[in-house]
């Protein structure tokens, strides 16, 4: 079956062609700034402005026609409303110009889902799913896919994303933290904050602004300790996860999960325990649209059905709300 995915919940208009477990094609267009974070409304003329590009772009990679196209996949949640109703709008339209079937799907599950994909001895992990908005430790247990841990405030992105741009630097400040942050290992002590198995990050970033602006530091000290930091407490709720469910593999998801630390701090914890970590080629962490095909067509082969007259988006609707029927 060919399927056509949209991404758009938040920074990237994607479209991804994918013909059963092949990715054909997986294009996208991001929304940068120079300086400053994401303004809903530009970031809404952005994924208006590009859609038919990316359309036409995706199209060619794959070699494929429109008319070839069996099934539309797009993001339904959770995300930014501006951005999710670009998305929506445009697989409405298409579904009813090619008379084919529309299925909405779940961001977070389908980052888990596309590891699965991607590493078939990936069968049954621990998700740590770390990205702009969204920080959650997720893993299927009773049926469904539940929220183990999460942020209780910013995401993690958002939150180096914020540092970054106290320090003058534009959007996404992440990958720009972890070159500073290579450059130094003096590690200067900042809170951490793991509450049962959630984590927040609004103390950690007040205490790190606080210490920049009285220049007693170097800011490649503060980078290195911020990422030591946060980095650390994910890994200390992912591996509690992964001892209460009895789980041995650990997957990586979300755009942070492309920082290099990251990927060896998670890679030292499931070496330590006999467990094993996945992570997807960069293309695949960050928000992607193959991943929403891929869990599009899943969905659609377990018998998953919507109407194209009552589809909608869902900005808040969580991991734990989606029923699996794929499982
Ligand atoms: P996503 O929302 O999953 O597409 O991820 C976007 C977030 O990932 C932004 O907050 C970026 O700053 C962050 N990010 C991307 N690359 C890196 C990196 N190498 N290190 C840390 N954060 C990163
Ligand atoms: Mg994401």
């Amino acid at each position: 079956m060919i399927v056509l995915g949209i991404e758009s919940t938040a920074h990237t208009f994607g479209i991804a062609i994918l013909k059963d477990k092949e990715v054909l094609s997986n294009h996208k267009s991001f929304y940068t700034t120079e300086s400053g974070g994401i303004i809903p409304n530009e970031l809404k003329e952005h994924h208006n402005r590009v859609k038919n590009d990316v359309l036409k772009e995706s199209l060619e990679k794959a070699n494929i026609k429109l008319e070839d196209i069996e099934l539309i996949s797009f993001s339904q949640s959770p995300g930014m409303a501006p951005a999710l109703h670009v998305g929506c709008n445009f697989a409405k339209e298409l579904a009813k110009k090619l008379k084919i079937p529309i299925i909405g799907v779940n961001h977070c599950v389908a980052h888990l889902e596309i590891g699965r994909m991607l590493f078939p001895e990936c069968k049954d992990p621990v998700l740590l799913y770390a990205s702009g908005a969204n920080t959650q430790i997720i893993a299927y247990d009773g049926g469904k896919y539940r929220i183990f841990g999460e942020t209780l405030d910013n995401g993690i992105g958002n939150a180096l994303d914020s540092f970054g741009r106290h320090l003058g630097l534009g959007f996404p400040q992440g990958p720009k933290i972890e070159k500073l942050a290579s450059a130094s290992k003096n590690y200067i002590e900042i809170p951490y904050c793991v509450k049962g198995m959630d984590v927040n990050f609004g103390g950690i970033l007040t205490n790190l602004k606080q210490k920049y602006n009285s220049k007693k530091y170097s800011t490649d000290d503060l980078c290195f300790s911020l990422q030591e930091t946060v980095f650390a407490m994910l890994v200390e709720v992912s591996e509690r996860a992964m001892a209460h469910c009895e789980k041995k593999e650990l997957l990586l998801g979300g755009g942070v999960a492309c920082n290099k630390r990251l990927q060896e701090m998670c890679d030292i914890m499931c070496r330590e325990r006999g467990a094993k970590s996945f992570v997807p080629a960069n293309q695949f962490l960050v928000d992607n649209p193959a991943m929403i095909a891929w869990l599009g067509l899943i969905e659609y082969n377990s018998g998953v059905r919507m109407s194209i007259d009552d589809i909608d988006i869902k900005p808040y609707e969580r991991t734990d709300d989606i029923n699996v029927t794929w499982r």
